[in-house]
């Protein structure tokens, strides 16, 4: 299968651009050719964008983005299987969590379909201040111009979704810079968004090293907003580099998850494996740092290894298989030299911490402490450490001795402690009796300190990607 580019509906398919296998983490068999874009094309797009923003997109009535999003939606539904077999061949997603992503995408296509036709205004009180009387002002959103939009590899076609269709809702174009390790599904989605109905110059997909489009792409004066999931170095060069323009980062974490002492034991252990191994620790929510109630802490620690054991492991495309490989070798390899960096400074592995290609086995990590990288940086990786606390205090001091803060995980039946304890965690988003790996499409969802800036979640995206003009009308007397 070859892929290219995407500009203006048509497939870019010079002969004389660079090109670039992607092979599937599992047996490494080649997925795709893919043609990258070279900054000339990447300009031709943004051209292509600006003016069918300005032509078609910024006019176009409500009613008829929410129909593209919507036969988008039926489309994706159509073609569940295929989307799910393509993210788990470039991902290794095993193939049941690629369908259930799937199905993420499909509602979050419904949400910003619905949401479309509800993109409303505000009278303002006029008469609040002194001389308003006879005064009417209301409020418009209007679409903001050329969104480039740059996505991660480990939710390929959803977090893609979570900035392209509230773009489309809102009314804007799209320049979309998918990951260079999963260009796949990013293709088969732009395919679908022309079949469903969108103008050719509304939506362009850029297929482009990071470090070769990246740049040009953030910089571009017609690009009014960049929204970016990533990593936090690149995150960090997008908002220097973006100069004027709007920016969302939704970046990484260390998530904490705090386990008290009035909880059912085996139940917990079970969220806890899901959250910390699903897709390989590869979620920028997993479940990294668990700390665990002292009074309890060793009968969940053996509870915890015997599940974690118990993990089906193998080969992505079996529908029973719950684990398997990384993205690729290096970042398993990455991950193996953290865990050696904290053995040599005094951790314990309990189980896993073996690595063999691009598996890198469920690690449960103990004895850690904060000069460790499994513990102060983003592991992105399926290792988790125990690690015991007495009081409420200093667990929530624990939680909070970090950089980041996008979503943590309370488990505890004592609703005031659950409160309190959400109340003071440092973070965009705390769940309660639920792993902090959990996310629903429709909630506010985004970190605070250095997990990022700004929100998703289709209304709040809609909310970063328009711009609140006001409108005032003086009824005083005839001009
Ligand atoms: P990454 O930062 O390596 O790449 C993300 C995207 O940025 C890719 O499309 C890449 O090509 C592009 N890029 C690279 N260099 C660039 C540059 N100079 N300018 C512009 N774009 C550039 O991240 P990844 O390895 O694909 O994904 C893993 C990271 O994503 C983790 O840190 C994870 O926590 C984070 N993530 C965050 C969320 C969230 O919602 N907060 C969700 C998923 C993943």
């Amino acid at each position: 299968m070859r892929i290219y580019s995407i500009i203006n509906g048509k497939d870019l398919k010079e002969t004389d651009r660079e090109t670039m296998t992607v092979r599937n983490p599992y047996n490494q068999e080649e997925v795709a050719e893919v043609v990258l874009a070279n900054v000339e094309d990447l300009n031709q797009a943004v051209d292509q964008g600006f003016a069918t923003f300005h032509e078609q997109m910024k006019n176009m009535p409500a009613y008829e983005r929410s129909d593209i999003l919507r036969k988008t939606a039926d489309l994706l539904e159509e073609r569940k299987a295929s989307f799910a077999e393509t993210i788990t061949k470039e991902a290794g997603k095993p193939l049941k969590h690629s369908l259930g992503e799937v199905e993420r995408s499909i509602q979050v296509l419904r949400f910003a379909s619905e949401h479309a036709k509800h993109i409303s205004s505000e009278v303002i009180p006029m008469d609040a201040a002194i001389g308003g009387e006879n005064r009417l002002g209301f409020t418009k959103r209007k679409p903001l111009g050329v969104v480039a939009a740059i996505t991660p590899f480990n939710f390929p076609l959803n977090l893609s979704l979570h900035k392209i269709a509230p773009a489309i809702a809102a009314g804007n174009t799209v320049i979309y810079k998918p990951a260079e390790k999963t260009p796949v599904s990013a293709y088969k989605l732009v395919k679908l968004f022309f079949e469903a109905g969108l103008p050719a110059g509304a939506l362009h997909l850029i297929m482009g090293r990071g470090e070769v489009v990246g740049d040009p792409l953030v910089q571009h004066d017609k690009i009014h907003k960049v929204t970016f999931t990533g990593s936090l170095p690149v995150g960090r060069g997008i908002l220097e580099k973006a100069g004027f323009k709007k920016v969302t980062l939704e970046l990484g974490s260390n998530s904490p998850n705090i386990v008290f002492d009035d909880i059912d034991i085996g139940h917990v252990a079970a969220d806890l494996v899901k959250g910390a191994f699903v897709f390989s620790g590869q979620v920028c929510i997993s479940a990294q740092r668990v700390y665990v109630h002292q009074s309890i802490y060793d009968a969940f620690l053996k509870e915890y290894i015997r599940q974690t054991e118990s993990l089906v492991i193998g080969d992505p495309m079996e529908e029973t298989t719950e684990f398997g490989p990384m993205i690729n070798e290096k970042e398993a390899e990455r991950a193996k030299t953290w865990i050696d960096d904290a053995v040599k400074k005094g951790a314990r592995i309990e189980t896993g911490g073996e690595q063999k290609g691009t598996f890198l086995f469920p690690t449960i990590m103990t004895n850690v402490n904060n000069d460790m990288k499994v513990i102060a940086e983003e592991v992105f990786a399926p290792i988790v450490s125990v690690i015991p606390f007495e009081t409420e205090d200093e667990v929530v001091r624990m939680s909070n001795d970090s950089i980041y803060g996008l979503q943590a995980g309370v488990f505890t039946n004592d609703l005031n402690r659950a409160l309190r304890v959400a109340d003071q965690l440092e973070m965009g988003g705390v769940w309660i009796n639920e792993i902090s790996t959990y996310r629903q499409d429709n909630h506010p969802y985004g970190g605070v300190k250095k997990s990022g800036i700004g929100k998703e979640g289709v209304k709040y995206a809609v909310e970063d990607m328009t711009e609140v003009k006001f409108v005032g009308i003086n009824l005083n007397e005839k001009r």
